[in-house]
């Protein structure tokens, strides 16, 4: 096969992927960008770019028949998902044994679906996580950096007041208030001067519309908006989609030789490309960084990388559950899809949780009080390459992800309590399962930093191999986790390219 030949390689183009590709761009180090999903900026049918999360298609899942919704059931009906026919969609779900993991696939990565929430933990819990990194340098320079970068914005607290989109958030916040509990609000990247719109009748209405986990098609300012629109604009940077990185080799110059493979829209391998390049960035994503280092420890191609690479990958402690209120608690038939609320319980040392107060827009009044707990769970677990099956498993076990259910268990009991309130039994599949225990958001970890990398994200063992994804944090970081990633990465980039190790 041909060799296609780079200074620069970014594999990804999520949060780690886009800094580094913009950074790489402006110091004028020509780049390309290797991605497995598509650029979703063409509108299908419908005339839209996305569909939505009541009436999905095609577009939402990566190659499924039959979508996979993180609500399996609702009152028991399996009434949320829907068959769909195979196609590279934006939302992915990765199964492991006893886990499986979101992603998103695209131009942008887990923009293109999260909730868009960007928070900054606590400084004192960043040092514990990160103790070898400058504190200090981290909140004065590089989070509010990738705050500007990224378009973080706050919603208008007079209009969360009195908005009916907001009133399930106020209703979990009463909840919570009545457990002695404080919440807080939490900024995100949807534009909310564009949603006040689409509540005013005056903009398409996309957050307002049910619009999230398969993508939104008006006023979240997802990568492909911010990041990557500056790095293309820098005329440095390219990228290649539906181009899957396969393997990672090191040629006898020193140069790393990637092995991708093209795919077509039916998932049909139609070519497979060699690239070469000097520097090497990785931001595949805690999943697909991970694999990548650990299939090429395992199989040889490179031998040096350290024991630590494929270690110390956690779920940031994810629960799903839902609560049933009151008749007279109603949550709203109207829902923005955008969290702004998080119950803040993280300074209980008993039992540290910090849970998103999420929205469940199902058209019509449902009472259900929907959360993301996020729990500081300490288990962590490893990727290991299986031979026999030349696939990378993950040994997450079912006893670990019963430390989450159990802290975050002891937040909600203590809520419904205090408000004569119980679970949800209807919503994960099973009556037995309260607590969804088997899907995580946050996958964080597989290559931390200072121990599979050195500290500033460089691969212990080769030069000019770098991770700038959220492989680099240590399996929780107490809240959602792209901005933590993106200003990693800005801080890393900063580094690389101030020593002039980069070209
Ligand atoms: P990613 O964003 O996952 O990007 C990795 C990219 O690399 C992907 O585009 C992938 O397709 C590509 N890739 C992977 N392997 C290969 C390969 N071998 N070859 C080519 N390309 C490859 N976080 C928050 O902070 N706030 C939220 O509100 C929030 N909500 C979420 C809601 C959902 C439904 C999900 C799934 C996640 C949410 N998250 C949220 C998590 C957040 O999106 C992730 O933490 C973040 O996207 C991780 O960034 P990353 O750079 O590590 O990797």
């Amino acid at each position: 096969a041909a060799v296609d030949n780079a200074p620069a390689v970014v594999v990804g183009s999520g949060y780690g992927g886009a800094v580094a590709a913009l950074r790489l761009g402006q110091a004028g180090i020509r780049t390309l960008v290797l991605e497995m999903g598509q650029l979703w900026n063409t509108a299908g049918g419908d005339g839209k770019v996305f569909c939505s999360t009541l009436a999905p298609d095609r577009r939402s899942m990566w190659f499924r028949t039959r979508t996979e919704a993180p609500l399996a059931t609702f009152l028991w009906l399996d009434v949320v998902n829907k068959d769909i026919g195979p196609y590279p969609g934006v939302l992915d779900r990765v199964h492991y044994d006893n886990m499986s993991v979101y992603v998103g696939r695209g131009v942008g990565g887990g923009s293109l679906v999260n909730g868009g929430m960007a928070v900054t933990p606590v400084k004192s819990y960043f040092a514990e996580q990160f103790p070898t990194v400058d504190a200090d340098e981290m909140y004065g320079t590089y989070y509010p950096r990738a705050r500007t970068m990224l378009g973080v914005n706050t919603i208008d607290p007079a209009w969360f007041e009195s908005t009916e989109w907001y009133r399930f958030a106020r209703t979990s916040r009463k909840a919570a208030a009545n457990a002695g509990l404080k919440t807080a609000f939490v900024p995100n990247v949807y534009d909310f001067g564009y949603m006040q719109q689409e509540a005013a009748g005056t903009a398409v209405r996309s957050a307002l519309a049910g619009e999230v986990i398969y993508g939104n098609n008006h006023g979240k300012r997802s990568l492909d908006k911010t990041y990557l629109a500056a790095a293309l604009g820098t005329g440095n940077v390219t990228i290649h989609t539906l181009e899957r990185v396969r393997s990672v080799s090191r040629a006898g110059d020193g140069s790393y030789v990637l092995t991708a493979d093209r795919i077509d829209a039916t998932g049909t391998v139609v070519e497979t490309r060699q690239y070469s390049c000097t520097y090497l960035f990785l931001g595949g994503g805690s999943l697909g960084t991970t694999e990548l280092l650990v299939r090429a420890r395992d199989t040889g191609t490179l031998p040096a990388l350290t024991a630590d690479v494929g270690a110390g990958w956690g779920t940031n402690g994810n629960t799903m559950l839902g609560r049933a209120n009151h008749v007279w608690d109603t949550v709203g038939a109207n829902q923005a899809t955008m969290p702004v609320l998080g119950i803040d319980d993280w300074a209980n040392t008993a039992n540290p949780v910090f849970a998103e107060i999420a929205p469940l827009p199902m058209g019509f009044e449902h009472w259900v009080s929907l959360y993301l707990a996020i729990t500081k769970n300490p288990e962590r677990a490893s990727f290991t390459y299986d031979s026999a099956s030349g696939t990378v498993k993950l040994g997450w076990t079912p006893a670990q992800s019963a430390v989450s259910v159990s802290m975050a268990k002891n937040l909600f009991d203590r809520i419904n309590l205090a408000n004569a309130t119980i679970y949800r039994y209807d919503l994960f599949g099973s009556a037995s399962k309260v607590f969804a225990d088997d899907f995580c958001y946050h996958p964080l970890g597989g290559c931390v930093l200072g121990k599979a990398t050195d500290d500033y994200g460089r691969v212990k063992g080769y030069d000019h191999l770098y991770v700038t994804d959220g492989s680099l944090v240590p399996g929780n970081i107490g809240v959602n986790p792209f901005v933590t990633i993106t200003a990693l990465a800005e801080r890393t980039m900063a580094r690389v390219l101030a020593e002039g190790t980069a070209p």
